[in-house]
């Protein structure tokens, strides 16, 4: 008994303070009023109750106990009412606000008779005994049945709605759900088994109720469960702390526990307090992030159309400086010759430069196309070879194609993405070597799966421990290469996501530096074959 009264005297304050809170938040909206309504008239349920409970005589006890039904009576309409006006489906005209409102109130004037509550009686030491009328069954029907339909309302509505108000309507969906069962549960089922004062139980599920609708009117951390859980866990266990302060007789067992929930009260505070530093953290991570991948698509698309306006006008010097070479604008002298080359050198590389970000940004962009078709990768290798042939001698480098002795298996890639992956590396031995050689090989490796192996080594500077892990890595070069101003350190990125698109592995090995460097592409010979049936599939 003293403990059913403590909780009501907890539900109560509870259902007032919400129904407090949503009022002042704002009392302009039907929706706040409407929940307002539904807290004030909950906590008149409960209050009801509890009069019954502490009633002196069964005068008393019949009054309070026909009087509950007067807190309860106008809920599921409010609640119907609520449905309406939270989804704004249409305008609510008198019509709709008769119909839903009209059975309550045909009902209200059986409230004070006996079909309401026939009689209640005191029996000392125990709860009153309340027998029931007629109309309580027909009022529990019109309970549920309003409170389906407008739980069928909100079901119906969520459908197409924006995400804020999608999670608005599960919390009311899922308030309603929990309480209604927790209702039914007290005040039919534990009813009908014969367990004594169940119906109190179900006033107090209200709370689960105002309190879901409440979350779902303010917004409060609509989308965290952590917080809500935390709250209503903190909230529950500091109940049962609270009425462990009056159940227990001795005053210093009093203290204790009354110290206890103090004490609980302050570091459930601090959790809630840790709980929401930590979800707001999270937030603005998750705002920074997606801020932050903004910045990297404007950055990306930015590439792509510098890109794209750069290589026009590096086309045309390079076609100009040829036309110059080939004396269609009268003779030149040597010395302008040697200066043409340079001039022809720097925007080749230039526009391999321009080339790399446009791929940069396709891969990025995900717009990436590829032409695969059957190679004889040995016979590209070779072309290459030849290309970069020149470069080598000029640095007075020896550069080796090891071929192999007879023809490899024909491999599935996109010739010229491979191309510019292999053409990449060994300019990169070239750029990176001073003396010596740089050797390079092809061979074919059997096992589980058919692969082809492309080995590009030199004598050159060699890669620290340190730079190893950075060396794919976009716009990084390593910590030696201030000595070789030209470079951009995007084209192992580049290689490394085309070898992957072909399903391959590119890596490299160093003794250190001054040690020399190896470079491995590895690619399955029907890697992309299945990759480009799949695509067409
Ligand atoms: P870049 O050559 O334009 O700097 P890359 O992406 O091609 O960019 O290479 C990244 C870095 O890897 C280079 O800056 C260099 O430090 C290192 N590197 C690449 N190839 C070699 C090599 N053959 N020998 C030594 N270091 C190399």
């Amino acid at each position: 008994m003293l403990i059913s009264s403590i909780i009501s005297v907890v539900v109560i304050i509870a259902n007032l303070a919400l129904g407090m809170v949503i009022l002042t938040n704002n009392s302009r909206k039907k929706a706040n009023r409407v929940i307002f309504g539904i807290a004030v008239s909950s906590a008149f349920w409960v209050f009801a109750n509890f009069m019954v409970d502490i009633a002196k005589n069964d005068t008393t006890a019949l009054i309070w106990s026909r009087a509950t039904l007067l807190g309860v009576i106008f809920i599921p309409a409010f609640f119907i009412y609520f449905s309406y006006v939270f989804l704004q489906e249409k305008k609510i005209g008198w019509k709709i606000f008769f119909l839903i409102f009209s059975l309550p109130f045909i009902f209200l004037p059986f409230l004070p008779t006996r079909y309401n509550i026939q009689e209640a009686q005191i029996i000392s030491g125990e709860v009153p005994k309340v027998v029931p009328g007629t109309l309580y069954l027909y009022f529990f029907v019109y309970f549920i049945a309003y409170c389906l339909i407008a739980i069928f309302r909100f079901l119906k509505g969520i459908k197409g709605r924006p995400r804020v108000e999608k999670a608005q309507i599960n919390y009311i969906i899922w308030g309603s759900i929990i309480s209604l069962s927790l209702g039914i549960f007290a005040n039919l089922i534990l009813l009908l088994m014969g367990v004594p004062k169940a119906s109190s139980f179900g006033p107090f599920a209200t709370i689960v109720w105002v309190s879901a609708l409440s979350i779902a009117i303010l917004r409060y951390h609509l989308f965290n469960i952590k917080i809500v859980l935390a709250e209503v866990l903190v909230f529950i266990i500091g109940i049962i702390l609270f009425i462990q302060v009056f159940t227990v007789d001795t005053f210093s067992m009093k203290i204790f526990n009354g110290s206890v929930f103090i004490l609980f009260c302050f570091f459930g505070y601090l959790l809630i307090r840790s709980v929401l530093r930590e979800i707001e953290l999270q937030e603005q991570l998750a705002a920074a992030n997606k801020e932050l991948k903004r910045l990297d698509e404007a950055k990306t698309e930015f590439l792509s159309i510098a890109s794209h306006q750069l290589r026009t006008p590096l086309t045309a010097i390079k076609g100009y400086v040829a036309m110059i070479q080939e004396g269609i604008y009268g003779d030149i002298s040597d010395k302008v010759k040697v200066t043409l080359d340079k001039v022809n050198d720097s925007s080749e590389r230039l526009i391999r430069l321009v080339n790399s970000l446009l791929d940069i940004s396709r891969l990025e962009m995900g717009r990436m196309e590829f032409d695969f078709k059957e190679t004889q990768v040995e016979d590209l290798i070779q072309s290459i070879v030849d290309e970069l042939y020149v470069r080598a001698s000029k640095k007075k480098l020896k550069l080796i194609y090891k071929e192999p002795e007879k023809d490899l298996s024909k491999i599935t890639i996109d010739p010229q993405k491979i191309r510019l992956v292999i053409l990449n590396l060994i300019d990169n031995a070239i750029k990176y070597t001073d003396h010596g050689n740089v050797e390079v090989k092809v061979e074919e490796k059997n096992g589980a799966q058919k692969r082809i192996l492309i080995t590009v080594s030199d004598t050159g500077m060699g890669i620290s421990k340190k730079d190893m892990g950075q060396l794919f890595k976009i716009y990084r070069r390593g910590t030696g290469v201030r000595l070789f101003p030209e470079g951009s350190g995007v084209g192992l990125y580049v290689a490394k996501k085309l070898v992957e698109a072909h399903k391959g592995k590119v890596w490299a090995k160093s003794e250190g530096r001054g040690k020399g460097s190896i470079f491995y592409v590895e690619l399955p010979i029907n890697g992309a074959k299945i990759q480009k049936f799949l695509k067409d599939f």
